[in-house]
């Protein structure tokens, strides 16, 4: 018997790590509100991403809903792209803002930014665009388009850890940008999000907002509960300690992808400005059939590939309206993600890229 591979399983730090960082929690008598474990993460990762500023928060959906709130977005249409994991649109929903799609490019599977410009009404608010697989949206036109028409703009970094896009933190754009920590992500804490904002002004707010607005005996605004634990803190401190390595590892099972798939299957293109840190790996095929045929043919080999993102988020059911993006439609359909993971060796991607390139070549 061949070992199981799935697409991405958590990444579990030794758990004596794990408890060695709870133990001063322990110690403290409290496991939230005020943690010392979460002072210490945040200030670990601000250096560790280069960012100005950082707060942690229980997740990157609330982190999404929270920028909304924070920029003061009260309605109104948000642009957003159709290709994204289903927060980036529900969060935009759960505040009563209007989600309008803009269909994405097929280099790197981003929201196409020259099509923005046509999608923008009267009531446009914000831009939130996702830097997806850890690729870098067209930043430059998007924060041009921000600027001509008073747009905010909300980058879901939920996959750009540590990505740096012309040499700094891929954080520093945008207004607010997001970070996911759920743990099948590159890294994490079990639950949670980063959020980092350029404005001290809006970073307040997000401090506020996601403490009920309630600071020690003063009720300064609206808010919720989004604070991060110093169980979810123990965990980001343990997994910090081995990312470096971590990426690393990915960084040499997605060069034995590339080396192998190549001129095979078709690949997201490289980004120059762009320091990648190999979040994900994902392949897309020549046909609708043919990723059918090649996810099966994986399957039976007790691969697990992920269909991601399907269906696209404009096609969602319970939208108000159907807005075509006839390009991400079609790349989803032919889209897989593939394993990636630390604890896979060079020889199960070749395993796996066998399957695939034997059943590429059949169809
Ligand atoms: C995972 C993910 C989210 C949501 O993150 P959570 O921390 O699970 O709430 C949002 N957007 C994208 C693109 C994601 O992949």
């Amino acid at each position: 018997m061949s070992k199981i591979i799935y697409t991405n399983p958590a990444f579990l730090p030794p758990i004596e790590e794990y408890v060695k960082y709870l133990e001063k929690a322990y110690q403290r008598g409290s496991l939230t509100d005020h943690g010392i474990l979460l002072d210490e993460l945040e200030q670990r990762l601000k250096k560790y991403l280069n960012v100005q500023d950082l707060q942690c928060v229980t997740s990157a959906t609330t982190a999404l809903q929270i920028a909304i709130k924070a920029l003061g977005i009260d309605g109104g249409e948000i642009i957003t792209t159709p290709f994204s994991y289903v927060a980036t649109t529900s969060a935009i929903l759960a505040e009563k803002c209007t989600p309008v799609y803009v269909d994405i490019e097929p280099d790197f599977f981003n929201i196409d930014a020259n099509k923005i410009e046509q999608a923008i009404t009267p009531q446009t608010k914000a831009i939130m665009p996702v830097h997806i697989f850890g690729r870098a949206c067209n930043i430059e036109k998007i924060e041009e388009i921000a600027k001509k028409y008073d747009l905010k703009v909300i980058y879901d970094a939920a996959h750009a850890f540590g990505a740096e896009y012309n040499g700094q933190s891929i954080l520093n754009y945008g207004d607010i940008s997001v970070v996911s920590l759920q743990e099948t992500k590159l890294f994490h804490t079990v639950e949670g999000g980063i959020m980092t904002a350029k404005d001290p002004y809006i970073s307040r707010q997000i401090d506020l907002i996601k403490k009920c607005g309630h600071e020690d005996e003063n009720f300064i605004r609206d808010g919720i509960n989004a604070r991060l634990s110093e169980l979810h803190a123990a965990m980001g401190l343990a997994n910090l300690d081995h990312i470096d390595e971590n990426i690393e590892k990915r960084k040499i099972l997605s060069e034995t992808y590339d080396e192998l798939f190549e001129n095979s299957v078709i690949l997201p293109k490289k980004q120059q400005n762009l320091n990648y840190k190999y979040p994900y790996y994902v392949i897309v095929l020549h046909s609708t059939e043919q990723r059918k045929t090649v996810e099966k043919a994986l399957w039976d080999e007790q691969i697990y590939p992920w269909h991601c993102y399907s269906p696209t988020l404009n096609t969602l059911k319970y939208l108000k309206t159907t807005q075509p993006c006839p390009i991400a439609e079609d790349l989803v359909s032919r889209m897989l993600m593939m394993p990636l993971y630390v604890e896979l060796e060079k020889a199960d991607i070749e395993r796996v890229c066998d399957v695939v390139l034997r059943t590429v070549k059949n169809a």
